[in-house]
C-alpha cells in the first residue's frame, strides 16, 4: 500500500489513491494525443472507490472519440485540468499520471496503440508494447485480475 496524492493545477481538486493502481497504461492513440495535446497519456487504472476526493468536485465532460463514442473526462471546474476519465466501465477510473504530485512514482506497465506512436518516442525494451490493445488476462498480475473480478462480479 502506498498513498498517492494528486490534483489539478489550481488546487481546487485534490485526490488520494487508496492503493496501487491495477495497471498503468501509456496510450499513444490519436484520441489521447488530441485530448492531451501531447504525445501520449499516462493512465492509472484503479477502482473508482479507491480514488478518494480530498477536495473539489471534478465535473464530467463527454468528449467525442474517433469511433463516434464518447469518453467521459472529469475536469476541475475552476482550472479545467483533466484529472481522470472513464471508458466503458464507470467502476474503473483512468487517473491521469501527470496530475500526481510525484509523477515519477509510476511507470507504464504497458504501451498501447503504438501504431500511432510519435516516431521520436522510444519505448524501453523491457516494457511490453502493442500496436493496438492487449490481453489483460495475459499481462495483469494475479492480484490485479482478482481485484477486477471482484469489481465486476
Ligand atoms: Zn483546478
Ligand atoms: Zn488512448
Amino acid at each position: 500500500m502506498s498513498a498517492r496524492e494528486g490534483g489539478c493545477a489550481c488546487g481546487a481538486v485534490r485526490y488520494r489513491l487508496a492503493s496501487d493502481p491495477l495497471f498503468v497504461h501509456c496510450c499513444h492513440c490519436l484520441n489521447c494525443q488530441r485530448q492531451t495535446g501531447s504525445a501520449f497519456v499516462i493512465n492509472l487504472l484503479i477502482e473508482a472507490d479507491r480514488v478518494e476526493l480530498l477536495a473539489g468536485d471534478p465535473q464530467p465532460v463527454d468528449v467525442p472519440r474517433e469511433d463516434g463514442s464518447a469518453q467521459t473526462i472529469f475536469r476541475c471546474p475552476a482550472c479545467q485540468v483533466a484529472v481522470f476519465s472513464t471508458y466503458t466501465r464507470p467502476e474503473i477510473r483512468f487517473v491521469r499520471g501527470g496530475t500526481l504530485d510525484e509523477p515519477a512514482g509510476v511507470a507504464p506497465d504497458v504501451h498501447i496503440f503504438t501504431r500511432s506512436k510519435l516516431p521520436w518516442v522510444e519505448i524501453p525494451p523491457s516494457r511490453p508494447e502493442f500496436e493496438v490493445y492487449y490481453d489483460q488476462r495475459a499481462l495483469w498480475p494475479a492480484a490485479s485480475r482478482e481485484r477486477l473480478a471482484r469489481l465486476i462480479a
